[in-house]
């Protein structure tokens, strides 16, 4: 018997069709596929075609031997981010369901296009951000469709949703995650903060931006919060690169958080993260060629060159400056650059 076994769209809904997996932790068997208690299942969530191309979802659920509460991973919101993607094939081989309390449900690519594409940023079908869509809706374009089955299929059914980025194809990143204080549900916020403290993180963007409206939600993480499940977003990774160190840690930041939710045995050790109150993404000021100055994890002081920017030829026609003392968070470490793109963020405390 192959340990892998795949299971159908059919498969994957069934199993979703109703209420708390711990109230009804019984096996699951449809057609030829069974997902048990102790069982883990992969396969696709199927996006059809609509105004644009169909595209798929792989997806694999670890169901535990015992009921728990459900952890959901997302990697390849931006296809470019690939540490947390090779770290999450790596986990789902790790993660024993014979040892597991409750369900982890892992999406493991979930903007195929941008992926397969090798795209930063956007969508290469229809030129949109992911991370932009949320909460999606059936009737959009690819990237607004599959926002709306991660919404449907993966965040109305977990208890809790970690959103797994790094730096994009063109951001030397140092890892930090944003814990979001949304000042709607006080318990939901202090639940992300100790999975904040759980993960590991030495950084902490203490994000307080406001979506009250489900209907707009925007981000993933947001999507999840507004729903009541706490949720973060983590940043490990950088350049398009799956860095082995890179990977480990996003292994190991997703073991943490499942022994912190009792999901996996042991104890965890609480970070003691920088909480950073401040921040600001800088943007370009012309299309032309950067060249940067600093690398990530430097700290500068207000007024410090983070980069230049020279046209085609080579004459400089902008600096950008820190804004303020910080730490570079992420820093555009290739030279392509456009008007209004980022190219570098700068955090403190
Ligand atoms: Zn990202």
């Amino acid at each position: 018997m192959p340990t892998q076994r795949f299971m159908q769209w059919g498969i994957v809904a069934s199993l979703f069709a109703s209420a708390p997996l711990a109230a009804q932790h019984g096996p699951l068997t449809s057609g030829r596929i069974t997902a048990a208690p102790g069982a883990r299942a992969s396969g696709f969530l199927e996006i059809p075609a609509g105004v644009d191309e169909a595209t798929r979802i792989p997806i694999t659920i670890i169901r535990g031997a015992r009921p728990g509460p459900t952890l959901g991973l997302i990697a390849g919101t931006h296809g470019s981010e690939v540490a947390p993607i090779v770290a999450l094939q790596r986990l789902r081989a790790l993660v024993n369901p014979a040892e597991l309390s409750g369900t982890l449900l892992i999406v493991h690519v979930a903007n195929m296009p941008s992926f397969l594409g090798r795209t930063i940023y956007y969508s290469p079908v229809d030129r949109k951000n992911l991370n932009r869509m949320y909460p999606g809706t059936s009737s959009g374009t690819v990237s607004q469709r599959i926002a709306h089955a991660i919404t449907t299929e993966i965040i109305e059914r977990v208890d809790y949703l970690i959103d797994m980025h790094s730096g994009d194809g063109n951001e030397s990143l140092r890892p930090y995650l944003y814990w979001n204080r949304m000042g709607e549900n006080a318990r939901v916020d202090s639940l992300a903060r100790e999975m904040a403290l759980a993960w590991g993180a030495t950084h902490v963007i203490v994000d307080t931006t406001r979506f009250p409206d489900r209907a707009k939600a925007v981000y993933t993480q947001h999507t999840a919060h507004l729903r009541g499940k706490p949720a973060l977003t983590t940043e490990t990774g950088y350049l398009g690169q799956p860095e082995p160190v890179m990977v480990e840690r996003n292994v190991d930041g997703a073991l943490r958080v499942l022994r912190h939710l009792g999901m996996l045995p042991g104890a965890v050790e609480k970070g003691r993260p920088v909480w950073l109150g401040r921040y600001e993404v800088l943007t370009s000021p012309e299309t032309g060629v950067w060249h940067h100055a600093v690398e990530r994890g430097h700290t500068v002081a207000e007024g410090a060159v983070i980069g230049r920017l020279t046209d085609f030829f080579g004459d400089e026609i902008a600096v950008v400056r820190a804004p303020f003392d910080g730490e570079v968070m992420y820093v555009v470490a290739t030279p392509a650059m456009s008007k209004g793109e980022p190219v570098a963020m700068v955090a403190r405390r």
